[in-house]
């Protein structure tokens, strides 16, 4: 097909929620995008965006079901659409958290959704409301070129001694207990525009991206390929998060679930939910209200920025470490984009690098662009993330094939 001009659907599913955009190939221009938040609950909601305007709908008791058809009536729609017939939507990508073993994007078959369940062990909240968003798309757009795109797939290239853990070898290949890493397409782009920023091509320099957000991950990237990241098995290992904890001594499980009256089907939603900044600041899981409530003093969210900062550096100094040094470091996410005391705190005291945070362009950024000093050796940089242009490019380029 060699259509111009192509829209498609970009969807991820959560275990409550459903996120949607559309855009138009081949410039990725997006056109319109959504959630429906809070499924399965009384206080359910739909809220759609088409450039500068916004709707939202209380969908009370909801389901993933519901918040497609909403979703594909909300695109047609008189006022609220984008498109005239679902038939305009040519592909469909799915974004999915975990891959397993797909080192790239697939085009959807019954296997992969199969696949996609299995991987649950992992995920479990995440790819089952994945595997059931996938089923009711090709239901209701079969004409669709329905593609997946695996969070975990850029690190298949972490090679065994960085991605199995200290478990026994029979046990972690019966079980696929290894590293599998996530946020590969947010790492992946903003590794490849921190290339074309300093105007060298991918394959030939050293990257650390810092994905800072809601949750965060940080990868080693030698050449344009992922050769160890922080997140492990699944999303909760790495760096101090929003409401995760981050890595810890696995003693702390049996303990809590011991002395907390925790059981194990609460532990997941535990250390997922209650934890992080969250749980070490008492005040929020959000780093706006902790970095203000730290400026009026706060102790604890002062000891919280401390702790998250920590971190980042500890897996920065790591990575720079075994990449034998790198060329950039790059900041992106809601907290890498937008918070230049983050960035200050972690980019502190790398003189011995010959490397040095600019505060005033540290302070100024907006957008993409560099925060280094005209001298630094490691250019430092922020680059907004664009997963969504990733995915559609995948979509893009298997449209022309097909
Ligand atoms: P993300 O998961 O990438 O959407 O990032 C969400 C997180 O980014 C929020 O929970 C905030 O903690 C953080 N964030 C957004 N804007 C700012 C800001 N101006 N300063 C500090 N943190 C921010």
């Amino acid at each position: 097909m060699k259509s111009q001009n192509v829209k498609v659907l970009i969807i991820n599913a959560g275990s409550s929620s459903l996120k949607y955009s559309v855009l138009e190939c081949p410039g990725a221009t997006p056109l319109a995008k959504g959630i429906a938040e809070r499924l399965n609950t009384a206080t359910a909601c739909f809220n759609h965006r088409k450039g500068d305007q916004k709707w939202t709908w209380d969908i009370p008791s909801a389901n993933h079901g519901d918040a497609i058809r909403k979703m594909l009536n909300v695109l047609t729609g008189a006022n609220t659409g984008v498109i005239t017939n679902t038939s305009e939507l040519q592909a469909v990508g799915h974004r999915i958290v975990h891959g397993g073993k797909y080192s790239g994007p697939a085009v959807v078959t019954d296997e992969v959704v199969t696949d996609i369940e299995s991987y649950a062990i992992y995920a479990p909240l995440h790819n089952r409301a994945a595997a059931v968003g996938i089923r009711l798309m090709r239901e209701m757009l079969p004409h669709s070129l329905h593609m997946t795109v695996f969070d975990t797939s850029f690190h298949r290239t972490i090679p065994p001694h960085a991605h199995l853990y200290g478990v026994q070898y029979e046990l972690a290949q019966k079980l696929g207990i290894r590293r599998y890493g996530f946020h590969g397409s947010s790492h992946q782009y903003v590794a490849e525009r921190t290339a074309e920023l300093m105007k060298k091509p991918l394959d030939s320099i050293k990257i650390i991206t810092c994905h800072l957000g809601a949750g965060s991950s940080i990868t080693a990237i030698d050449r344009g390929r992922s050769v160890d990241t922080s997140m492990g098995m699944t999303p909760l290992e790495g760096v101090v998060m929003g409401t995760r904890t981050g890595s810890m001594d696995p003693a702390i499980v049996e303990l809590l679930m011991k002395h907390e009256n925790i059981s194990i089907d609460q532990i997941d939603e535990f250390m997922n939910r209650k934890n992080g900044l969250q749980g070490l600041s008492g005040i929020s899981s959000d780093m706006r209200d902790i970095v203000e409530a730290a400026q009026k003093g706060h102790p604890r969210a002062k000891l919280t920025l401390d702790i998250h900062n920590y971190q980042v550096r500890k897996y920065i100094g790591s990575y720079h470490f075994i990449l034998g040094g790198v060329d950039a470091i790059t900041f992106t996410a809601g907290i890498g984009e937008n918070s230049d005391y983050c960035r200050a705190e972690i980019c502190k005291d790398m003189d011995f690098l010959k490397t040095k945070l600019d505060p005033e362009k540290n302070k100024a950024i907006r957008g993409e662009g560099f925060i280094n000093t005209k001298d630094s050796k490691i250019k430092l940089l922020v680059v907004p993330t664009n997963e969504e242009l990733i995915i559609t490019r995948v979509l893009w380029d298997n449209l022309q094939k097909s």
